[in-house]
């Protein structure tokens, strides 16, 4: 009677299943995320792990399976209602507009992508003009938190691999997500842009946001995650601790053991 309900996990998936044609791309995946965790997604190319990204935000819909966000079962929503819900993701090649300013990028990013519902939540002013005020806002100090603001004039076609997952990052932060999902955002980042990039989300996950993490950096998910889930062959090989699973045999044999 007196014990209070434990939270539910930030992301919970129970044995998840997409097939495209003949190929099953992920194949009963169960796992949870811890809500508060730097959660790190790991396997080898073809594991499943963008797949499951991409079901978990609904741009697919598993063929069976469970998908809770916070315990709410989420399965069958749109992207945008997925958002809306408070997660945020970055993709493995950032989605960014070339042509738009890196302002721009990020004022559209409230404005264009999400419909009403998103922004109303995020910004309930009363006038256009307060609206506009409160994105202007938002954006310079989401230029800011990411060191953007020098670049915030220039077209994004101009910026580096790196500035461009920061970029994306930034996107994804207008909408003040509680679990943000990156696809490899240290990919093909140079080393000292990476290491703004992991600050940056140790320091949104010291906010109080969930953290789930695709790398194909071992190292780094060891270090950066306190929480690690292992994909092969679209199932889960393992779950724990980093720790945990650097001793894990079975993960030895099918991943580690290889790198
Ligand atoms: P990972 O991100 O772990 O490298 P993916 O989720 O991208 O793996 O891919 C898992 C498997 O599903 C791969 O065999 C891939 O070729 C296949 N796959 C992914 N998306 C599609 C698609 N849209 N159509 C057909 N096959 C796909
Ligand atoms: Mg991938």
């Amino acid at each position: 009677m007196t014990a209070s309900p434990a939270r539910p996990p930030a992301l919970a998936v129970d044995h998840l299943v997409k097939t495209f044609g003949g190929i099953t791309a992920v194949d009963g995946a169960s796992f949870t995320v811890p809500e508060g965790s730097v959660t790190g997604l790991i396997g080898p190319n073809g594991a499943g792990k963008s797949t499951l990204f991409d079901l978990v935000t609904g741009v697919l819909t598993p063929d069976s399976g469970t998908i809770r966000l916070q315990g709410e079962p989420v399965v069958g929503r749109a992207p945008h209602e997925v958002a809306a819900a408070g997660v945020g993701r970055t993709f493995q090649t950032p989605k960014i507009f070339a042509g738009m300013s890196v302002a721009d990028n990020l004022a559209f990013a409230a404005t264009g992508q999400t419909g009403e519902s998103a922004l109303n939540a995020l910004f309930r002013a009363g006038t256009v003009a307060d609206e506009e005020r409160a994105l202007d806002e938002r954006v310079a100090e989401t230029l800011d938190f990411l060191d953007l603001a020098p670049l915030a004039d220039e077209y994004a076609r101009g910026l580096s691999g790196g500035q461009r997952k920061l970029l994306e990052l930034g996107r994804v932060l207008m909408l003040d997500p509680s679990l943000l999902m990156l696809d490899e955002p240290a990919a093909g980042v140079n080393p000292a842009l990476t290491d703004r990039l992991l600050e940056r989300v140790r320091a949104l996950n010291d906010e109080g946001r969930t953290v789930v993490l695709i790398e194909h950096d071992v190292d780094l998910v060891m270090r950066e995650c306190d929480h690690v889930v292992v994909m092969h062959n679209g199932s889960t090989l393992a779950t724990g601790p980093p720790e945990e699973i650097q001793a894990n045999d079975r993960v030895i044999d099918a991943y580690l053991g290889g790198v």
